[in-house]
């Protein structure tokens, strides 16, 4: 990250123009920024991926984007080679928020600036700045959304009158746990869920409700459908029903739906249980619009990209970023600071509102779920 001291001297040698961050550029050449994503197989990481290359590259710099695959090491060397290419800032979503100190400490050492995109990069004083959401309140609304379709709330978690007493049988997923984002969600989710745990209106009848044993490595669609599966045969073999699903992914919320309804959910008088998402992926917010999944978070990836991109050309330029928070994001080693962007819960009723007329999705894709 930045030794703002060395930023400064770099500075002046170039006259206060040109690239600020150090990395291997001379003096007139382009900016180069290297933007590092975990994953071609989930579409929010492409998307994002292709809206921070448009803006940077409309700021004016070269970009090397790379995908990793989820692979760690796979992302590891692509970051090291960013660096030996003559990076002048980084953009990092983090496969595993704590494994990239080699990387870190590199580019430490050649003053390039490091931004943390949406996952935050943990245990290392060397992230200069975080551009998310805030993830806290989306696993609030994952929870929210939840308590919504079981009658418990209104949308938007607001008290109803003679909200039913339950008790509701609902099962916990959590996310990938080398993710710091899949903590927040776990937490926020759970902040809103234990009243209701509390007083019995909602019952985990697996027992499972450690975020250890709810999680699923590396968001993967195939683990959460394999441990909901589990979960029906080993839970609910007696004619127990499942009302509700705690899910923090549509990529997630996907498996779960199969497993159900390759468990006869969804037919007859058994209906599909509640199901939470998040990302408002094509194909699931076809499945809220067909009734088959009950909601998901959207979070702007292109205001996220935006936002990349705006703290990118501060440090390129010798400025420090604009933080709208100073203080939620803790890496174990620093306080980041950070700019936090609001997400909205998604329902059947308001994906014309918060989808189409935003221009996120049309409503062909809608429809056709592509
Ligand atoms: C992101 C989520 C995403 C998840 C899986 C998290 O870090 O914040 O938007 O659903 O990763 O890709």
């Amino acid at each position: 990250a930045l030794a703002t001291g060395a930023m400064a001297v770099s500075l002046a040698a170039c006259g206060g123009g040109g690239a600020g961050g150090g990395g291997g550029n001379d003096e007139g050449e382009t900016p180069m920024v290297g933007v590092a994503m975990p994953t071609q197989t989930s579409e929010r990481w492409i998307a994002d991926g292709d809206a921070v290359e448009k803006g940077l590259k409309e700021a004016g710099y070269d970009v090397d984007l790379q995908f990793a695959g989820d692979d760690i090491p796979t992302q590891q060397q692509q970051v090291d080679n960013m660096i030996t290419g003559g990076a002048d800032a980084l953009i990092i979503a983090a496969i595993d928020g704590t494994a990239l100190g080699t990387q870190l400490d590199a580019a430490q050492a050649a003053d390039i600036p490091v931004i943390s995109y949406d996952r935050l990069i943990r245990d290392s004083d060397t992230v200069d700045f975080y551009v998310s959401f805030d993830n806290f309140k989306v696993g609030q609304q994952q929870a929210t959304s939840v308590l919504a379709g079981l009658g418990l709330v209104g949308p938007e978690g607001e008290e109803v009158a003679d909200a039913p007493k339950g008790p509701f049988n609902v099962e916990l997923f959590a996310g990938s746990l080398d993710d710091n984002n899949a903590h927040f969600f776990w937490d926020g989710a759970m902040d809103v869920l234990q009243p209701y745990f509390d007083d019995g209106t909602i019952v985990v009848p697996s027992g499972q409700t450690d975020i250890e044993q709810a999680a699923t490595l590396r968001w993967q669609q195939e683990t959460a459908q394999k441990r909901m599966e589990d979960l029906l045969t080993e839970t609910y073999n007696q004619g127990e029903v499942l009302d509700g699903v705690l899910s923090p992914y549509d990529g997630l919320s996907r498996g779960i739906i199969t497993a159900l309804q390759n468990a006869g959910y969804g037919e007859g008088d058994k209906p599909l249980p509640v199901v939470s998402g998040q990302d408002a992926e094509i194909a699931s917010v076809k499945m809220i619009a067909d009734g088959v999944q009950y909601a998901t978070i959207f979070k702007d990836t292109r205001l996220l990209a935006e936002q990349a991109v705006i703290a990118t050309q501060a440090y390129l330029n010798g400025e420090e970023p604009e933080a709208n928070d100073t203080e939620s994001y803790d890496n174990g080693e620093i306080i980041v600071p950070s700019y936090l962007l609001d997400s909205v819960i998604v329902y059947k009723e308001n994906i014309n509102e918060a989808l189409v007329e935003t221009g996120y999705w049309t409503e062909e894709e809608v429809a056709s779920g592509q």
